[in-house]
């Protein structure tokens, strides 16, 4: 089943203590639309500009995603520039120009509305609310969001929790929106809000997950060399997704998204090895189940005697 994915699509400016590089495909919906096209179809909404090159529309093309929302408009395509610290969890966007985006409003083309499984990509909690009230009764909708919402629009993203599934955001997101310092805490304090299930990510320790009195703690692939972090969210978000769409319909249940937490986290760990989406360019189902299996071995417990 397909998945509608929505978020920023960007051209980025990425620097490490070890390489830069400019104008790089980036921004929250091609992370997402790339990782879900793993496993189901993507309905992809976002705007460009007429500098996006057209290299870049072939390459989602080429991997089922379907561009009929995809906006391009005359203008710049919107860009983020951002830096790396020694420690990679350590980030600080050097700048932001909205460009095209600034004036994007998410218009759904009819066969989207449809659409069973949503991926609201991070992007405004406006725009997001936007989609959700073109949606027609989606299955099971998954929100993402960032700290600037939390402080910028918190009331708009307060309404939007009343309405999602799943909400996923990083650990620093999750103190920021509760004012909590334990994550157990923070994941109840959030499912209160509205979303039956909440994943808070913590970077390169992995990622928790809440339900009603259930918890599942999923650790990262530990990696030798994490050349570009930027996306890895975005990435896990976008497996999550697809994968569960994949899953012919099935109900979500907790169960479910565990392993659909793995398949994200093991999407997330492929794509920092390379700058923007290069690694996933090449990446084969074979890699996916390969390290799936290296993931769940490694996870294992033996029981008590
Ligand atoms: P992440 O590393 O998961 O935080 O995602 C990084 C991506 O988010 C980059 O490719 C950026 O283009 C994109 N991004 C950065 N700031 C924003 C924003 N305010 N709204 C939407 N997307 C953004």
């Amino acid at each position: 089943m397909p998945v509608l994915i929505v978020g920023s699509i960007a051209l980025d400016t990425v620097k490490t203590p070890f390489e830069e590089h400019a104008d790089l495909l980036g921004g929250s919906a091609s992370y997402s639309a790339l990782g879900a096209s793993f496993f189901s179809p993507v309905n992809l909404v976002g705007v460009v500009g007429d500098d996006f090159p057209p290299a870049h529309i072939e390459f989602f093309q080429s991997r089922e995603i379907d561009l009929a929302g995809m906006q391009r408009v005359p203008g710049k395509t919107f860009r983020w520039s951002g830096e790396y610290m020694l420690d990679m969890n350590v980030r600080e966007t050097r700048s932001v120009e909205l460009n095209v985006f600034e004036h994007f409003t998410p218009r759904l083309p009819v066969g989207y509305k449809e659409t069973p499984y949503v991926l609201l990509a991070n992007i405004g909690p406006d725009l997001q609310n936007h989609v959700l009230d073109q949606m027609q009764r989606p299955r099971f909708i998954i929100a993402d969001t960032m700290d600037l919402w939390i402080k910028i629009a918190r009331e708009e993203l307060l309404r939007l929790l009343t309405r999602v599934d799943l909400l996923i955001l990083n650990d620093s997101e999750a103190r920021l929106l509760t004012e909590e310092t334990s994550l157990v805490k923070a994941g109840a304090k959030i499912r209160a809000l509205g979303p039956r299930y909440v994943v808070i990510k913590k970077g390169e320790h992995g990622a928790l997950l809440f339900s009603e009195g259930r918890f599942f703690s999923c650790g990262a692939y530990p990696l030798e060399d994490i050349h570009d972090p930027t996306g890895a969210g975005d990435t896990f978000a976008g497996g999550l997704a697809g994968w569960l769409a994949a899953q012919d319909g099935k109900e979500v249940t907790f169960d479910l998204l565990r392993q659909a937490v793995v398949f994200g986290s093991v999407l997330a760990s492929f794509n920092v090895e390379a700058f923007s989406l290069t690694r996933l360019r090449t990446l084969t189902q074979n890699d996916i189940d390969a390290r799936y299996e290296g993931f769940r071995l490694m996870q294992q417990f033996e029981l008590l005697d």
